[in-house]
């Protein structure tokens, strides 16, 4: 069975291909250059010799027709999993340019080469996020987010580049459900919406000072020097990128949670908590880690059992390990 992953190159999607190897299917991933690519397929070729893994070549997913050079050379495909999306802060574009286009074009230009010229493909899964599940203002902090949960941004709501990218993520999984329902393709659709995604880079040619935009937090938080930082200001839930990366692979294989929103999420991600987490097993840089124990902290509340249960239930990854694994790897490299 061949799986097409675009984005393979990002943080998350190389853990995705890495699920994806491993249990034995062909991937066909994309990127947006050679020079981008080459590092990881070696080291996946070191990983699974027997591997079948080949890259196709997308620089810009937003631009017309992006991928439909990718489904013709493939007719093999059967499934699509559509990760690429911008998602990194001081880009110095216009906003628009910068996100929602990409976001929004990206996601369709996928789904329509995939209609158009694969009609063979049975499933297809969207990485969206929890920015398109969460509320906002008061809303936050007393509503129970499920599956069933929408963020009620619009573009005109856009101030900032973070709202920016959160409103490019509603925006580009409405199209893809619109795009479902006027067009009706062949394929289901399943969209994975995690919140925080940390832990580890797949490998550690992809460690660099600083880290992907989610696990950047964690590295702000135990260099921070003042408790006024802006990482002192996050409030989000996290999830570990292992068990993201298990449910872009779960609706190929399980039809008790294909064609839904399977918002995941592990538990809220506190900054005093990750502060103290990092003081406790990093027990070198107690001093310099700064204790954030008095924080407030903010419970945003969630209910994950629609997704979990239709599977018999799931164990996610403590935030702990997320951080303790993350760190372990970033600190190898990059001590404090
Ligand atoms: P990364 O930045 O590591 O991955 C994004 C991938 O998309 C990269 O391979 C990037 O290529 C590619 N990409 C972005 N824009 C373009 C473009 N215009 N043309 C071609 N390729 C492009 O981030 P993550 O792995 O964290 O994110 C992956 C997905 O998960 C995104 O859809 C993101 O919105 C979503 N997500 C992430 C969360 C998180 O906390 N990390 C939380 C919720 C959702 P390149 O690296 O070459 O720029």
């Amino acid at each position: 069975m061949s799986v097409l992953v675009t984005g393979a190159t990002g943080f998350i999607a190389l853990h995705v291909v890495d699920k994806l190897l491993a249990r034995g299917y062909t991937v066909i991933g994309t990127a947006r250059s050679e020079e981008r690519f080459a590092p990881f397929l070696a080291e996946f070729q070191k990983k699974y010799p027997d591997g079948k893994l080949s890259f196709e070549i997308v620089p810009d997913i937003g631009a017309d027709d992006a991928f439909d050079h990718v489904l013709q050379a493939h007719p093999e495909i059967t499934k699509v999993l559509h990760t690429a999306s911008p998602f990194s802060y001081g880009l110095n574009k216009p906003f628009e340019e910068a996100y929602l286009t990409p976001a929004v074009n990206g996601t369709l230009n996928i789904l329509k080469a995939t209609k158009k010229y694969a009609p063979q493909v049975t499933h297809f899964v969207v990485t969206s996020s929890f920015a398109a599940v969460k509320k906002v203002g008061d809303e936050l902090y007393t509503h129970v987010h499920t599956k069933d949960s929408w963020n009620p941004m619009t573009w005109d709501n856009v101030d900032s580049e973070t709202a920016a990218y959160v409103v490019s993520k509603i925006s580009a999984e409405k199209a893809a459900r619109k795009f479902l329902e006027d067009e009706k393709p062949g394929f289901s659709l399943s969209t994975v919406n995690p919140p925080l995604v940390l832990g580890p880079q797949l490998f550690d040619v992809a460690v660099n000072e600083t880290l992907n935009t989610s696990n950047q937090y964690i590295v702000d938080i135990a260099k921070l020097t003042d408790k006024n930082g802006t990482a002192t200001k996050i409030s989000s839930l996290a999830v570990d990128v292992r068990d993201v990366a298990e449910f872009h692979v779960l609706p190929l294989e399980k039809e008790a949670i294909r064609n839904q929103r399977n918002f995941i999420a592990s538990s809220n991600f506190y900054p005093g908590e990750v502060a103290a987490i990092i003081k406790k097993n990093f027990p070198q840089y107690a001093d310099k880690v700064l204790d954030l124990d008095d924080l407030p902290k903010k419970e945003i509340k969630f209910d994950v059992s629609s997704v979990v249960e239709p599977l018999g239930g799931y164990e996610f990854i403590s935030l702990e390990k997320s951080v303790v694994d993350t760190l372990t790897q970033y600190f190898a490299k990059y001590p404090l």
